[in-house]
């Protein structure tokens, strides 16, 4: 028998199956609030289940019908300023995920996998190394928030902001980060502002024209790093499926279709993409987009033998994209001491477990 999760489901889904099932459509209401709005891992602790809805619970979890996505945390490491904190999540198949928790300036922030793995094999990335496993389901998306609020909540904390740059390409399972999201900005749910989730892409041109079309309320992100397509077909071959020129027309009628700003993540590696002649290229490549470019220091990882650029490198790489008109940020190396990037803590574990 196929097992389905009870966190896959919408609202709208959960009482269409409710109502299916012969109970009533304000069960639906008492079980998305035990399980979206109190992020119960247990559902059955809740004493506000009516009896017909407790009795199908019970019945359906125990035949194997319906399962909930509950995903035990098979490690956890927290950044020595105490601000970042990462988490390894198994999957009922085994498989690991990583989930990133983020506190700075009291603005909570959880970054979020959508696959295991990811197929898109960006050369400096851990994930990429580590190749694709499989797509997550609606609700493995869905119950990493619930982690990282219930993480938060003991320390008092609310969640408020997401970012979709885990493990993993969302735009490569699209449907099941849309359904997710759809589940985390319920207001009667986990209530996620949809205006506080980025969805982070390296260059998906389908998808990228597929979210302009349904006008979906997320802030996008793209990995661009290069400017040409020898360059950045070297260190993300994804371009060369979706060329810069491909990508670049995507955006523009991103811009134009939603009105919305795209944020440009710049991956800043030593001697590769971050001289002030690269800095020019973008400017230039960028003109006319509405815009904003955000550069990132690299980590290191084991696959891969780029460093991350020097800061006056950084600096002025920073400058020279102010001076062209276009707001630009460098993310700080926060958190580094926890492996902070994407994939790194779960390519640590097993390179430690491999250790002789
Ligand atoms: N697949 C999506 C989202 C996950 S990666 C994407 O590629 O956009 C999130 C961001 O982390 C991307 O901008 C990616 O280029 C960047 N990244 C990956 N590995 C990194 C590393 N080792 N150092 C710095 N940034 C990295
Ligand atoms: Fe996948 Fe993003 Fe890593 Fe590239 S950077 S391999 S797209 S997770």
């Amino acid at each position: 028998m196929n097992t389905h999760s009870l966190h896959d489901l919408t609202f709208d889904q959960m009482k269409a199956l409710l109502v299916s099932e012969g109970l009533r459509p304000l069960h639906a209401k008492t079980l998305w609030n035990a399980l979206q709005y109190h992020s119960l891992t247990d559902p059955l602790s809740c004493i506000e289940l009516a009896p017909p809805l407790r009795r199908w619970l019970e019945g359906s979890v125990k035949s194997g019908m319906w399962k909930l996505d509950v995903l035990p945390v098979s490690s956890d490491v927290r950044s020595n300023d105490g601000l970042t904190q990462k988490s390894l999540l198994k999957l009922a198949d085994n498989q690991e995920i990583e989930t990133v928790i983020m506190g700075y300036n009291n603005r909570h922030t959880a970054c979020i996998s959508t696959q295991a793995g990811c197929a898109m094999g960006c050369v400096f990335c851990a994930t990429g190394q580590m190749g694709f496993s499989r797509h997550l389901r609606p609700g493995e998306i869905v119950a990493q928030v619930h982690h990282a609020k219930r993480v938060l909540a003991e320390q008092q904390k609310r969640l408020r902001n997401l970012v979709f740059m885990g493990m993993g390409e969302p735009l490569h399972n699209y449907d099941a980060v849309m359904t997710a999201l759809d589940i985390i900005t319920h207001t009667s749910g986990i209530n996620i502002g949809p205006s506080k989730v980025s969805i982070s892409t390296v260059g998906v041109v389908p998808g990228i024209l597929r979210l302009a079309k349904e006008k979906r309320p997320y802030n996008l992100a793209v990995s661009l790093h290069a400017t040409t397509d020898e360059e950045r077909s070297a260190i993300v071959p994804a371009n060369q499926r979706w060329p810069l020129s491909d990508l670049l027309a995507a955006c523009r009628h991103y811009n134009a279709q939603t009105g919305r700003r795209i944020f440009f993540a710049w991956t800043m590696i030593h001697g590769v993409n971050d001289t002030p002649d690269h800095a020019k290229r973008v400017a230039e490549l960028l003109r006319g987009l509405d815009a904003h470019l955000n550069l990132i220091p690299l980590n290191r990882t084991t696959g891969y033998e780029g460093i991350e650029s020097a800061e006056e490198a950084a600096n002025e790489f920073h400058q020279l994209i102010q001076d062209a008109g276009y707001p630009c940020t460098i993310r700080q190396r926060r958190g580094i001491d926890v492996a902070a990037g994407c994939g790194q803590l779960r390519a640590e574990k097993k390179s430690r477990r491999q250790a002789p």
